[in-house]
């Protein structure tokens, strides 16, 4: 019988700084759940009156870690709850939450690939749940993600990308630069449209599974885009985090 998810209080076990804007949050979980790369976990705030705030917040890290998850958190200038997150939820703390959620967009190895994962800012997290239980299950499907950022200060995991790609000659990671490029750049430096997503998708041919993840209008401009190009609606799944944020 399917269980029903019930709210648990997690610890915050770490915080680490991302970017300017983000941060990680790393909950232990006292009933964990193994989860599948792309579902989320919702947090729910209570304040002393009684009034709540829920939000959702994919999980950043792979299945294979057990016991715990990542949260990956942008900070927004008057959000409610990403605002609480980022300056008062400490290392030590406890926060209540319940997951893991959603069962579209998702991506286990065992379904195979290629894979195109398209992110815009803070998408790009169930997006790296997704590299990273490939590489801990040891898939080599054909994997290239294109990551639309504003500058290089707001790409997140960086290093770690840049890590897993030299190791792995079946992942590609292709970054666009919106706002401001490194010196030199001589990658793409415009918002993600059709001709760069042809350009992208070549090696993997028209079929890869597709997962885009973002704010609303970089999703659905990034899917429309695709089915110009004529790959397969089936093909593509999105999750939309909210507002453009442009
Ligand atoms: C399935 C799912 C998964 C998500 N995963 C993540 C995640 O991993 N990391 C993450 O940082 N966020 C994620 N989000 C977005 C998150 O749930 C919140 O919407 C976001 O943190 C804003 O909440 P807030 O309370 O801080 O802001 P609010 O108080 O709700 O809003 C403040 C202002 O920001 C605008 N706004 C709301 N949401 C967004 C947004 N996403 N982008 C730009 N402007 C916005 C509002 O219109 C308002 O003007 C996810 C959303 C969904 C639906």
């Amino acid at each position: 019988m399917k269980r029903p998810i019930e709210w648990q209080i997690a610890n915050v076990k770490a915080v680490k700084q991302e970017t300017p804007r983000v941060k990680t949050f790393t909950l232990t979980l006292p009933d964990w759940l193994p989860h599948r790369a792309g579902q989320h976990y919702d947090v729910r705030l209570t304040a002393p009156d009684g009034y709540q705030a829920q939000r959702s917040y994919s999980i950043a890290s792979e299945p294979e870690r057990m016991g715990e998850i990542d949260l990956t958190v942008e900070r927004l200038e008057d959000g409610e709850v990403s605002s609480y997150m980022h300056e008062v939820l400490a290392r030590g703390d406890q926060i209540e939450v319940r997951g893991p959620i959603g069962g579209y967009f998702v991506w286990e190895s065992m379904q195979g690939g290629p894979l195109l994962l398209v992110a815009g800012g803070s998408g790009v997290v169930p997006l790296m749940a997704m590299i990273r239980h490939r590489q801990r299950s040891g898939s080599d499907v054909p994997t290239r993600l294109l990551y639309s950022s504003r500058t290089p200060d707001d790409v997140i995991y960086f290093e770690e990308l840049d890590e897993l790609r030299a190791m792995d000659s079946g992942l590609e990671v292709i970054h666009t630069f919106t706002r401001r490029q490194p010196p030199g750049w001589k990658g793409y430096a415009r918002r993600i449209d059709a001709q760069m997503l042809d350009e992208v998708i070549a090696p993997l041919g028209k079929m890869p599974r597709v997962f885009i993840c973002g704010p609303t209008l970089l999703v659905e401009s990034a899917a429309n885009s695709l089915v110009e190009i004529s790959v397969p609606t089936s093909q593509i799944r999105t999750e939309r985090f909210g507002p453009s944020g442009a």
